[in-house]
This record gives C-alpha cells, structure tokens and sequence, in this order.
C-alpha cells in the first residue's frame, strides 16, 4: 500500500521546503520503507528548461532527459535514488495532458472541466511516480505558499486525495516564524493564518514544521497547537542549521519519523541515520581546505543567487572534498575580468583546481578561454563541465595546435574553424524555434579509453552520465588534436560523440572536459569519480 504526505508552504517561501521533503524522505528510508518525491511547479511553464536559472535557480536534469527544478536535485541526493520525469510537474504540463486528451476524445464527448479533470490528471501522475518507484511513501512538495492563486488546483488534488483514502494521506505546513528584531520575541501569528488558509483550502494540517531562527519555545508550541487544532507533539522545530545534512537528524532528534508511522498506524522503528550522521561528523570536523575557484561569467547577483544556479555543482565539489576528509572552500571568479585586465590572471595560481561549469551564450567566453590556458601551462588542476569542455577544446585548438581563430559555432557561426558545431537534428530545432525541451538531454552512454584519467576514477568500461547542450566536439578535428596531444578518453559509442578530454599525465597533474554534467549524479554519500579525483589532484598542488 502507497501513502502519501503532501509538504506545503506557509507564510513564505525560501524556507528550506525542499530541503525539509527530502529529510522526512531520507528518515522514513532509515527507518526501512521506500520512498520517492514528486516536485509540482505552479508556472505555465512545461519544464524549468525555460526558466531563467537566475531566477529560478539550477536547471537539474534527470536520466531520462527531464529538465526539472533544482529540488529534484534535492532528493537524489538525500534519497540517493534516481528520479525521473513523472515526479516532476507544472501547471502547464498538466494542463496540455488534460488538452491534449481532450483532443484524442478520450473523455468520451464529456465536458472538460477545471475541477474535476485538472485535479484528477494531478493525483493520476502522483499515483503513477508512486506505482513506478514501488514506494511505500511518496513525498509530493507544493511549490508557493497557501492561499496563492496558483496552487488551489493542487491543494484540490490533495484535498481529494484524503477524501478518497483518509488514513493514507498526511499534510505538512512548512513554514516561518518571524523574530522582529525590535521585539527579539518568536511570533507565531503569521503561522495561525496560515493555518487557517489551508483550512479554507479543505485541508487540516497533521504537522507544522516550524522554521525559524532558533528553536519554538515550550510556551508557543503550546499556543500554535491550540490555535490551529493540533497537539503539542506534533509541531515540530525546525530551527537554522549550519549544513542542510543536518536536517534529517534534527527531525530524528524530535522522533518524527516514528511520529509519522504513529499516524499512519505503522509500528515505530528503530534503524537509525548511521551513515548520514558519520558524513555530518566529517562535515563538521574537517579543518584542512582545499580552494577551488569557479570561473564564468557571472552578473552582479551576489553569492546567494549563483548558490542556488550552481547547486548540483556546488553540492558535488563538497561532496568529492569531504570524501577527501577536507573542507571545500569555493571562490567565485567572473571571467569578464581577464578580458578587460589580463594580468588579474595571476590570481588564479592562489587557488588548488579550477571548474568552468556548464553554461551558454556569448558574453565571458573569452575570459574564460583565458583561464582555461592559465590553467594548463600553470598546471592547474583543471574541471571542465559541458561549457567548460567545449571551451577547454577551444582553447587547446587556439594555443596547441595553432588554429588561432578556432570557435564554437555557438559563439561565431562563420568561423572557420569550429571545433565544436552544432548537430544537424539540433540547425532544425533552432531553426524552427523548437526550444522547449529539444537539447540533447538524459542519460547518455561513454566507452572509456583504458590508461586515462577517467577510466581510472570509474573504474569501468563503459559508464552514463547526464547531459545537456545543443553543441558537440567536431569530429573533423580529432585526428589533428591527438597529434598535438590531446586525449579522447570517452566517446558515445552509438552516435561516435566525444564526451571526455584529457591532458597526458605527463604534462599535466589533472586537466579533465566533460561534455556531461557529471554533477547531477553526486550524492553525499557516493561522491563522483571524477569530481573525488579531481580533488585529489587539487590538494596535491
Ligand atoms: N552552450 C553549450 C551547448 O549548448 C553548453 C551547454 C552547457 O554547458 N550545459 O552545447
């Protein structure tokens, strides 16, 4: 039997809801069951491949080529499981379902309506992500708060939902409590109406989950409990913390996994975060750093927006370093720099490895061009993701084998070398403004070269990784850059795509370019090969 625990947003949004659907996630795995977790994005939007990453934060890919919001990312990695495309949905998406079977008649000449059949195209797609992962608990998180607008249709799905099965279904409200800092008291009050608004919405919440500053007070727990019709016991404190790994066993320690199977008449269990709670030992403890610099072009958006653009690739880099027993300290560095002051250059020496992330378009191509060099005659240990290993083959093409005007055609359609070009099927996607949804994406598989640097960290012939990008390494060059030594270390062996380049061993201490975003497949307890070499090689300079 499948149950399902609905997490929703109070008061504001921004407060860790994602992060608190993974943890309940993660604790009712320790205790035993599985679990999967669904994401529902209220835009018009059919994917998050369209949003502004800026805006909406990291575009995170699934193995099966969905383009989804960064919370999927969230729960790989506490579930460390793979979550594919019926997890994830928007309003957009369910509507052109509802429109599109409207159209084949397969609502047999009814009238279509809002309510029941946008409701019910919702709780079939929860119902299937359940069937399709075998889960005992599916975890669906709504994205906003309560009483927008643009939630009600989901909130009617879940409303619906416990009508139809009431001991199966259970509701969080995760939300904020506010410290006025003229007052330096909690207040519960924006909390109450939140309450109330879901309750207008049909729905009575079996947990609050209070995000705060510090922890709720005996007294408020009290307060908020009689308010909102609820007991003491199960408004939960949910205070800052320093790393988000901690949050599940900050749940643990206020017993709330055993709280949820008492509700759902589950016998309590005991099986604990052992794991989880030795990586929360090292995250603590480890002293030594390792400073790695992120190079690309970045606005002046300040740290915290490029925190959440960069998620996955941050989440990898400190996963590799503490698999490393280090602490990985990340630097940000705007390649548009070293295109107007070239000497600033220099400053990369200070740093133990260098990333170019994924990215796209024109502006800071050239700057980071500029790194890429410093980093492989400095012998720097070197990263390069997507963007960062097309660009890697640029500059070798440029600097190594003397092709001065070589490009991407991303860049510059006419140039005349362009080592890397875009596919024939993706000239008509473009052309034919097919944007949605069109890159080359998902799971691709990579044969790797016996000797290299990538077969080592793998260990394996032949790996998946994940990818996203219209344009492609130019197989016309090859024969020319091996000459000039460069290594293909992966290919895709179906579409003969080089997806890994590499430096010799003896010429440089770790100098790697994946055409795939090796980050979506780190996960705390099982860093990636590549990213944990990588490392290794950094605190080796
Ligand atoms: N802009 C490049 C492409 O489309 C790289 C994309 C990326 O880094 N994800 O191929």
């Amino acid at each position: 039997m499948t149950r399902y625990i609905f997490v929703i947003g109070g008061v504001m949004s921004g407060v860790g809801k994602g992060t608190a659907t993974a943890s309940i996630g993660k604790i009712l795995q320790s205790k035993g069951y599985a679990v999967t977790a669904i994401k529902i994005d209220p835009y018009i939007n059919v994917d998050a491949g369209t949003m502004n990453p800026i805006e909406h934060g990291e575009v995170f890919v699934t193995v099966d080529g969905d383009e989804t919001d960064q919370d999927i990312g969230n729960y790989e990695r506490f579930l460390d499981i793979n979550i594919t495309s019926i997890n994830y949905m928007t309003t957009g998406r369910v509507y052109k379902t509802v429109i599109e079977k409207e159209r084949n008649l397969e609502y047999g000449g009814r009238c279509v309506e809002v309510v029941p059949h946008v409701p019910e195209e919702v709780i079939r797609r929860i119902k299937t992500a359940g069937k399709e992962a075998h889960a005992d608990f599916v975890l669906i998180e709504v994205g906003g708060t309560v009483g927008e607008y643009q939630n009600i249709l989901f909130l009617e799905a879940a409303r619906m939902m416990k009508i139809e099965a009431p001991k199966n279904v259970l509701f969080f409200l995760v939300s904020y409590f506010p410290i006025p800092s003229k007052l330096g008291e909690m207040k519960t009050k924006p909390t109450q109406y939140a309450v109330r608004t879901l309750n207008s919405a049909g729905i009575q919440p079996d947990f609050v989950l209070c995000r705060a500053e510090r922890p709720l007070d005996e007294p408020r727990k009290r307060k908020l409990a009689v308010f909102c019709n609820m007991q003491d016991g199960d408004i939960i404190s949910a205070p800052d913390v320093n790393h988000v790994y901690e949050v599940p066993i900050n749940f643990e320690n206020d017993d709330l996994g055993n709280k949820i199977l008492k509700k759902f008449h589950l016998r309590p269990a005991t099986k604990d975060l052992k794991d989880w709670r030795a990586l929360v030992s090292v995250i603590k403890n480890v002293k030594k750093e390792v400073h790695i610099a992120v190079v690309g072009k970045y606005f002046s958006t300040g740290e915290f927006v490029l925190a959440d653009s960069y998620i996955s690739v941050i989440e990898a880099i400190k996963h590799a370093a503490w698999a490393n027993k280090v602490k990985p300290v990340l630097t940000w560095l705007n390649s548009e720099d070293y295109e107007k002051h070239p000497a600033k250059l220099k400053e990369l020496s200070k740093y133990d490895g260098m990333v170019v992330p994924g990215g796209f378009g024109t502006r800071g191509v050239e700057g980071i061009i500029k790194a890429i060099e410093y980093a492989r005659i400095h012998k720097i240990p070197y990263f390069g993701l997507c963007y960062g290993m097309q660009l890697a083959t640029v500059e070798f093409a440029r600097h190594a084998c003397g092709l001065k005007d070589a490009q991407t055609t991303e860049v510059d359609v006419k140039t005349k070398n362009p080592v890397i070009h875009i596919m024939p099927e993706q000239i008509k996607n473009v052309e034919n403004k097919r944007y949605g949804g069109s890159m080359r994406l998902g799971a691709y598989d990579c044969w790797l070269e016996k000797g290299t640097l990538a077969r080592e960290a793998y260990k394996e012939n032949l790996i998946s990784e994940r990818h996203r990008h219209r344009y492609e390494f130019n197989n016309d060059y090859k024969d020319l850059f091996v000459k000039k030594g460069l290594i293909i270390s992966g290919t895709n062996p179906q579409k003969n795509l080089v997806e890994i380049i590499e430096l010799p061993k003896n010429k440089h201490p770790w100098f790697v370019g994946v055409q795939f975003h090796p980050e979506f497949q780190s996960r705390p307890l099982r860093p990636h090969p590549l990213f944990r070499e990588f490392i290794k090689a950094a605190l080796k300079k």
